[in-house]
């Protein structure tokens, strides 16, 4: 039976990706040997990381004086590097679920930290929608898609100071005005790679204003100077990530990859909002197109298990909400297919048509 995969992470990556980076493990390149026992500065894979961050510029049309570097300790890290380099004395945060609540606690090890708004009482039901970002603060910072409880913005907001995204869930699913920011970063397993490597975009200019002194490793101009290649990095995840990026430019690019995702949405929102068994958890003007999240109507609440069971016995996989929405969630990310979405929209007809 065929598998659809909508797990929320590590996810979903087109099949070749999968397959050229398995080849490579094995024959790296046809020079004899894996990509994973060759040395990272060797002439094999300099041009990897090269075409890497080149296509990673391509793909969001990255200004002049950006970086793009690939890093590992996964987006957690960055919640505290973040501060690290640009927390002086107070940084704003829009607090719209439990990774922006992971990057406040990190910041307020730095400095004072401005909650500027937040859906917290409402179960992150919601993306806050007037807010005021302080002028003084340093920077302000949002999570631009909330994985876990499926809410997004997907619109590039307007910050008076400079604006950070922690974008892992949602980058390469549209264009993004990477201008409007000076550092967008995010564990790249969600919609970019395997696990094990984060992206980082970052305005050179924008470093080396704050007065601490940083620890070499987590200081971003050490990373740019050398390349990502102060220590060794992540090169097997760094290989799928190109892969991965090749096959999205290949598609027509993160305009197409928009495309792809509003026709997913549109069918499984539709199909939540008329199914009888099943409602939205979010409100409708802050519906993620990455994690699609669904309950049970109080009705039926008790087909729950039934449902996931059902489900699975029809080739679902990964389809359980996270344990702080319950329910269902579906990612959909760049490599999910239409026919995907289409096949869980039938679980969920014929799962109605036999209640
Ligand atoms: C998954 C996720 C993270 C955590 O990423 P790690 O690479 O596991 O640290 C952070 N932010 C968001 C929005 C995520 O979806």
């Amino acid at each position: 039976m065929k598998k659809y995969n909508f797990n929320a992470g590590p996810s979903i990556l087109p099949r070749e990706v999968i397959e050229q980076t398995a080849q490579a493990c094995l024959d790296f390149n046809g020079i004899g040997l894996s990509l994973m026992e060759i040395s990272h500065r060797s002439k094999d894979f300099q041009p990897v990381i090269d075409e890497a961050e080149a296509l990673m510029k391509e793909l969001l049309d990255i200004p002049e004086g950006y970086s793009v570097l690939f890093l590992g300790g996964g987006a957690s890290l960055q919640f505290c590097m973040v501060p690290y380099n640009y927390l002086e004395k107070k940084a704003a945060y829009l607090n719209t679920g439990t990774w922006s609540k992971k990057a406040i606690k990190e910041a307020k090890l730095f400095g004072d930290v401005e909650v500027v708004a937040s859906s917290a009482d409402a179960n992150f039901t919601f993306i806050p929608k007037s807010y005021v970002i302080p002028t003084d603060a340093d920077y302000f910072h949002y999570t631009s898609n909330n994985t876990i409880y499926g809410t997004e913005i997907r619109k590039d907001p307007d910050s008076p100071v400079p604006m950070i995204s922690d974008m892992s869930s949602d980058i390469l699913s549209r264009p993004v005005d990477v201008s409007k920011y000076v550092m967008i970063y995010g564990g790249a397993q969600k919609n970019v790679s395997m696990a094990g490597v984060t992206f980082v975009i970052v305005k050179n200019d924008s470093l080396g204003k704050v007065s601490r002194a940083i620890p070499t490793m987590l200081d971003y101009r050490t990373h740019i100077e050398k390349g990502s290649m102060f220590n060794t990095p992540p090169v097997v995840p760094i290989y799928s990530a190109l892969m991965n990026m090749r096959w999205v430019k290949a598609q027509g690019g993160v305009k197409e990859m928009e495309r792809r995702a509003l026709e997913r949405a549109e069918i499984l929102y539709t199909e939540i909002d008329r199914n009888k068994l099943f409602r939205g958890t979010v409100e409708a003007d802050s519906r993620s197109v990455m994690n699609i999240c669904f309950v049970m109507n109080d009705e039926y609440k008790d087909l729950e298990a039934d449902f996931m069971a059902f489900a699975t016995e029809h080739g679902m996989v990964g389809v359980k909400g996270h344990r702080s929405v319950g329910g269902f969630r579906a990612s959909c990310y760049n490599a999910m297919s239409r026919e995907g979405v289409e096949a869980l929209v039938a679980c969920m007809k014929e799962f109605e048509a036999k209640h």
